[in-house]
């Protein structure tokens, strides 16, 4: 069984997306991570973010694989390093670039081969898995998805005041949404959550209703 959890950064949906699988029991993926850590390798390199044909040749030669939850590239864990404010950024731009999308997407269905999963990201039930038995966008109002961040962020020891990580929310919702390819949008037949009055538990116990009914009712 494959669900697909998608939505803007900020919904709340990496967090929702790992308690519905420990719940179901079934693996948790984080799409975003495997675009970090090319943007990651792009920093890393000479390479400037938005030359295509580069960033390209990058995406096509690094190594990506989970260790668990650790991301590991090239061999090298870079599960805190890919969290930066530098690779955040660059990660909505190389997410953008058609070869980048492809080998990523690649990758994602021979890890969905593998059995059961939640995956989480932007296009899982658009482009990467249409034929997913659930499929959620979860989303929230800007000014609730820049005070989680705002949050997670001081918990890193980073201030910022809400107004900048607003703007930084909404640069990269912008670029996500309006990219040519894949662009970030709900799956047709997603279920839509607004979690901008929900807590995270609330949320997890709507989509746990949703896929038990949904398969008590399929039966
Ligand atoms: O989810 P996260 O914030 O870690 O994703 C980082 C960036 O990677 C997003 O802003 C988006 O541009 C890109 N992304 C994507 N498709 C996915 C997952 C992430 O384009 N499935």
């Amino acid at each position: 069984m494959i669900i697909t959890i998608d939505g803007p950064a900020g919904s709340g949906k990496s967090t929702v997306a790992k308690l519905l699988a420990e719940r179901l029991k079934v693996r948790f993926l984080d799409t975003g991570a495997m675009y970090r850590a090319i943007a990651l390798a792009v920093l890393r390199s000479a390479v400037d973010e938005s030359d295509h044909d580069a960033v390209a040749k990058i995406s096509g030669t690094v190594q990506i694989r989970f260790d668990g939850t650790k991301l590991i590239l090239n061999g090298e864990d870079v599960s805190s390093e890919i969290r930066s404010p530098d690779v955040t950024a660059v990660s909505s731009i190389i997410a953008s670039n058609p070869h980048v999308r492809n080998r990523l997407v690649a990758l994602q269905r021979e890890i969905g081969l593998q059995g059961s999963m939640v995956t989480e990201g932007r296009d899982q039930g658009t482009v990467v898995f249409p034929d997913a038995e659930h499929k959620f966008f979860v989303t929230a109002n800007l000014e609730a998805r820049a005070r989680r961040r705002q949050r997670e962020l001081a918990q890193k020891g980073v201030q910022q005041p809400v107004s900048s990580v607003m703007e930084q929310l909404r640069q990269r919702d912008e670029r996500d949404e309006t990219r040519a390819y894949a662009p970030m949008k709900p799956a047709e037949h997603a279920t839509i959550v607004d979690t901008s009055e929900l807590s995270i538990g609330e949320v997890v116990e709507l989509l746990v209703r949703r896929i038990l009914g949904d398969s008590t009712a399929a039966k």
